[in-house]
Order: structure tokens, then sequence, then C-alpha cells
């Protein structure tokens, strides 16, 4: 199959996606918030909460999930069957990094997601809400990223990307050529 075939741009709520795994835009404390995470942990259950609990009594993750890095869960009630959640930066004008730590909770991800063999994964625009990344410089990173990772990974087999909003969706269709 190819990369251009692997990869999927669909425009609504991404808790109701029918894949093996979502993509959470988590907080680092990994105990809910708003945005997607809020949507997330409402739609999934307590399920998803007491996993991240777990995770966060672990000794590497004590101070908190860090930011470009991933950990996976269970997926409760939602119709997925894993949420990786996934800290993305916060946007402070583009000169701390962000670039480089957005690109890797992409790859942080889709490495979990290789891990474990799914088949497909759903994500949103990491950062692109709350966190105040600019969406057309966002769209760039992710489609970057996941088309890199296919090209030398067998899983996961599909990428779904997710969008909210008309802009978001505008500007995947223009990053995939779509
Ligand atoms: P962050 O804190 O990483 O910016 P947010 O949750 O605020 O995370 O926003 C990330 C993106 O997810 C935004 O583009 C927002 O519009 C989108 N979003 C919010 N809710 C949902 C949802 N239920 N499904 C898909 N995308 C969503």
């Amino acid at each position: 199959m190819s990369i251009q075939t692997r990869i999927q741009l669909v425009q609504g709520d991404i808790t109701v996606q029918r894949v093996s795994a979502i993509v959470n835009a988590a907080n680092s404390d990994l105990l809910g918030g708003g945005g997607v995470d809020g949507a997330i942990h409402h739609a999934g259950g307590p399920a998803i909460l007491a996993e991240c609990r777990l995770i966060r009594s672990s000794p590497d993750y004590r101070a908190g999930l860090p930011t470009g890095q991933a950990v996976i869960t269970t997926a409760g009630n939602l119709p997925a069957e894993y949420v990786i959640h996934t800290v993305g930066p916060i946007w402070y004008g583009g000169y701390a990094g962000e670039a480089g730590l957005l690109a890797s909770c992409y790859r942080s991800s889709l490495h979990l997601a290789a891990e474990h063999k799914l088949e497909s994964v759903a994500f949103p625009g990491i950062s692109t809400g709350i966190f105040d990344y600019p969406k057309p410089e966002a769209a760039a990173i992710a489609v970057r990223e996941v088309r890199a990772f296919l090209a030398v990974n067998e899983y996961p087999r599909t990428v779904i990307f997710v969008t909210f909003d008309d802009e978001s969706q505008r500007l995947y269709q223009q990053e995939l050529g779509a």
C-alpha cells in the first residue's frame, strides 16, 4: 500500500473513531483537562483516568509525562481499543524548541503504535487548541512526520488525521495534496 493511501483525513469528533488507537493531546499531569483531552475522558469513562494515575505512580512519570513523549492506556468505553496520550508543546512564539517537540509527539505516538502492531491510529491537531500552536505550521509538521514514519514502518498501517474546524480541514487537505 502506498503512503498516500495509508493516510486519511476526516473532519469530526475523534472520540467516535473506530480505530486501534486515538491520540490524546494531554497535559503533562495526565489527569485530564479541556479540549480534546476532556472529550476523551468524558466519553471514555473512568478507566482511562485510572490507568493514567497508575502510570503517574511509576518512578519514571512522578513529575508528569514530559512534553514530546507518549504513553498508551485502555480506551475505556470508547470505540477505539487504546488511547495514546502525548503532551504537545505550548506555543511561546517558536523560539522554545516547539517544532522539534511537536514532531517528537507524532514520532513517539507512532512508535508506540508500531510496538503494539496497531492497524490504525487517529491524531487530533496536537497543540493547536489551548496550547496555541499556529495551525498551518502544526499541520505541516504532522503530515511530514507521519509520512516519514510510514515510509519505514509497516505499523500502523493507516493514520487518520481528525480535524475539528474548517480551517484545519483545509490546511490538511493542502498538505496532503487531497
Ligand atoms: P492542546 O492543549 O494540545 O492545544 P486542545 O484539546 O486544546 O489541545 O486542542 C487540540 C486540537 O483538537 C484543536 O485543534 C481542537 O480544535 C481539536 N479538538 C477539540 N476537541 C476535539 C474532538 N472532540 N475531536 C477532534 N479534535 C478536537
